[in-house]
Order: structure tokens, then sequence, then C-alpha cells
């Protein structure tokens, strides 16, 4: 009994279909590799829909995720937005006064009215 034909996987591989498909024509042992190999697609091609279906429900959950966060996020957001020294102490580090954000102020640090 002669050594089975290992070429097929190096020419499935690397070589071009023109150059597996000659050497199909001449082994036997690469033609069953490749009645193999069919098979193995034509199952891929079955259970795609289904590997499909289950990477959109994971799309959903992705989606639902940030989605989540988003409500979370944009809620705190709300709250830190409405109180402006909280914003500013968030950015600066301390309660701007008045005159800290440029407007004319007199030595009680009350808004200059001319
Ligand atoms: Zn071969």
């Amino acid at each position: 009994m002669k050594d089975k034909c290992k070429k097929y996987e190096t020419l499935f591989t690397f070589a071009d279909e023109e150059t597996l498909n000659e050497h199909l024509a001449i082994c036997e042992d690469c033609r069953e590799e490749q009645a193999k190999m069919d098979r193995v697609s034509e199952l891929i091609s079955e259970v795609k829909p289904f590997y499909k279906k289950k990477k959109s429900a994971f799309n959903h959950l992705k989606v639902a995720c940030i989605l989540f966060a988003l409500v979370i996020g944009g809620a705190s957001i709300g709250v830190v937005g409405k109180n402006q020294d909280l914003t500013d102490y968030i950015r600066y580090g301390e309660t701007l006064s008045a005159e800290d954000l440029g407007f004319p102020v007199d030595s009680y640090g009350f808004l200059l009215v001319e």
C-alpha cells in the first residue's frame, strides 16, 4: 500500500485553483480530500444562517448595552450640567466666581453694572 498523498493541504493553501485541479485530476487521495472539504463547506453554508442569527442577537445585546450606558451617562451629565458650581468644580477643581469668568466685579465679587 502506497503512502497517502499529502500535497492536498499545501496545494489548497498555497497553489492557485488551476494547479490544484490539475493535481486532483491525477491524484485519488487528493480527490478524497477535496470531497471532504466540499462536505465541510456545505456544512458551513448550512450552519451560516444560524450563526448569523446568533451574531445579530449579539449585536442587539451590544446596542442595548450602549444605549444603557448612554442613558446612565446622560442622566449623570444632566445632573452635573444643571449645577454650574459642580461642573466648575469638576473642570477646574474650584468653584469659579464671576471674576474668574472674566466679568467686571466690584470688591465684593458682585457683578459691576455700569
Ligand atoms: Zn495528491
